[in-house]
């Protein structure tokens, strides 16, 4: 059949969906000038999809302009079109950033930390995802037999990560029902939260091409196994040195890595409504789930908002300062990489900025906000979140999150999880 190729250029929104427009192929020349129109409304699309509420009503013109450095062009050679998209941003029609757009509001969470600190961050994004290919089966976790009966997703996947430019590390059977885990290489942050989007679309894309979902909700069931979206991060120096650890320093960490943990466990309880934003990611942030419930840093423990993580056989001490870095727990699928990981940059930037410190360790840990409607209140009177959004984003990332509250609030958990699980 007569077929043209087309591209799709976008942004993962608010919503944590990737939304934009197609055009096609011949035409990218002038579209990585001029993008693709959009308008300050459609970031207010919510979750499910109708826009609840607005501050900008019908009014105003912006672009999605395609970033050469975040293309993916993946042919799954099964005869359906190939998957070709730009991740980019959203500019005022001048070409300035727009207020609003978030992988601006993540380059602006970068130019924090460097200026506070003179360092850059290095992350990489771990998702965890249901794929419903497989059958659940008592005892599968972390099976071989769970990783057989997902058949040829499991590779069909990594290739599509790799085809896409993003280098696979690993791909498990997780502890949930149908759960998977991918891990991917570590990379500057905005590349690195580009590749988050990507490595969440090309598992989408397999599945739907065999038929099936890969379904990133936080949690599928009200008592079931959550799906975390953990940021693993370091810190270099402008020469690309390693600043995350210190052998003489508590918990192992540099000065700048302290303070930048614990300005990211000042603001949490605030960050939380960016990094874990759907009503149900607050079902996840339960004890008993492997998942985070206080604000805390621990060494080596999953059950910690932040954990320091392992070093596997280092060889040198170069290669200890290599791996060692920080993980962040307190994200889920239902967050834009670019926001999530946009917030924690501004919070530990502002950590290393005041100097601060650490909880002392015998001091009760607080508690993390038990729903999406508590962390927005503590979102809504920070002033260094005020001051890092600024009042236009910040009253449109508000009105956008309360909409959906109201709009699920009448929802049990059942429906809630079920609805979730459908749009995620
Ligand atoms: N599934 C857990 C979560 O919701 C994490 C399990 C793990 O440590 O990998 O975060
Ligand atoms: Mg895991």
């Amino acid at each position: 059949m007569l077929r043209e190729d087309l591209i799709f250029v976008g942004t993962c929104d608010i919503a944590g969906h990737v939304r934009g427009k197609g055009f096609p192929a011949v035409e990218l020349p002038s579209r990585l000038r001029k993008g693709i129109g959009w308008t300050h409304s459609n970031m207010m699309q919510s979750a499910f999809g109708p826009i609840f509420d607005t501050p900008f009503g019908t009014a105003g013109d912006l672009m999605i302009v395609p970033d050469p450095a975040a293309e993916v062009r993946v042919d799954f050679e099964d005869g359906s079109p190939a998957e070709h998209f730009f991740l980019g941003d959203i500019r005022n029609t001048n070409g300035s950033h727009w207020e609003c757009c978030p992988r601006d509001f993540l380059r602006r969470g970068n130019a924090a930390l460097e200026q506070a600190s003179g360092l850059r961050l290095i992350a990489t994004l771990e998702h965890e995802f249901v794929y419903t290919g497989n059958l659940d089966r008592p005892g599968d976790s972390y099976s071989l037999s769970a990783f057989r009966r997902q058949g040829g997703f499991g590779e069909t996947f990594v290739a599509a990560l790799r085809a896409a430019g993003v280098t696979p590390d690993s791909f498990l059977p997780e502890y949930g029902p149908r759960q998977f885990e991918v891990t991917v290489a570590p990379q500057a942050s905005l590349h690195a939260a580009d590749q988050a989007v990507i490595t969440r679309e090309m598992a989408r894309a397999t599945a739907h091409r065999l038929g099936h979902r890969a379904i990133f909700s936080p949690m599928l069931v009200a008592d079931g196994v959550g799906n975390g979206m953990h940021i693993h991060m370091s810190l270099r120096d402008a020469a690309g040195v390693p600043a995350t650890h210190d052998p003489s320093g508590p918990f192992g960490l540099t000065r700048a890595a302290l303070q930048f943990a614990a300005g990211v466990l000042h603001h949490l309880p605030a960050i939380c409504a960016v990094t874990a934003p759907s009503p149900i990611s607050y079902l996840r942030l339960t004890p008993n789930r492997w998942a985070p419930t206080v604000v805390d840093l621990v060494q080596q423990d999953r059950g910690a908002a932040m954990r320091v993580c392992p070093v596997f056989a280092a060889g040198d001490a170069d290669e200890v300062q290599r791996q060692f870095n920080l993980e962040f727990r307190v994200a889920d699928g239902a967050a834009s990489p670019y926001m999530a990981l946009g917030a924690v940059l501004f919070a530990g930037a502002d950590g290393i900025r005041r100097c601060l410190a650490l909880p002392p360790v015998d001091a009760k840990a607080t508690a993390l906000p038990r729903s999406l409607g508590a962390a927005l209140k503590e979102m809504e009177h920070s002033e260094a979140v005020q001051a890092w959004f600024g009042p236009v984003f910040l009253d449109a990332y508000l009105r956008h999150k309360r909409a959906e509250l109201d709009y699920t609030n009448e929802f049990s958990v059942s429906e809630l999880c079920h609805r979730y699980a459908e749009i995620y």
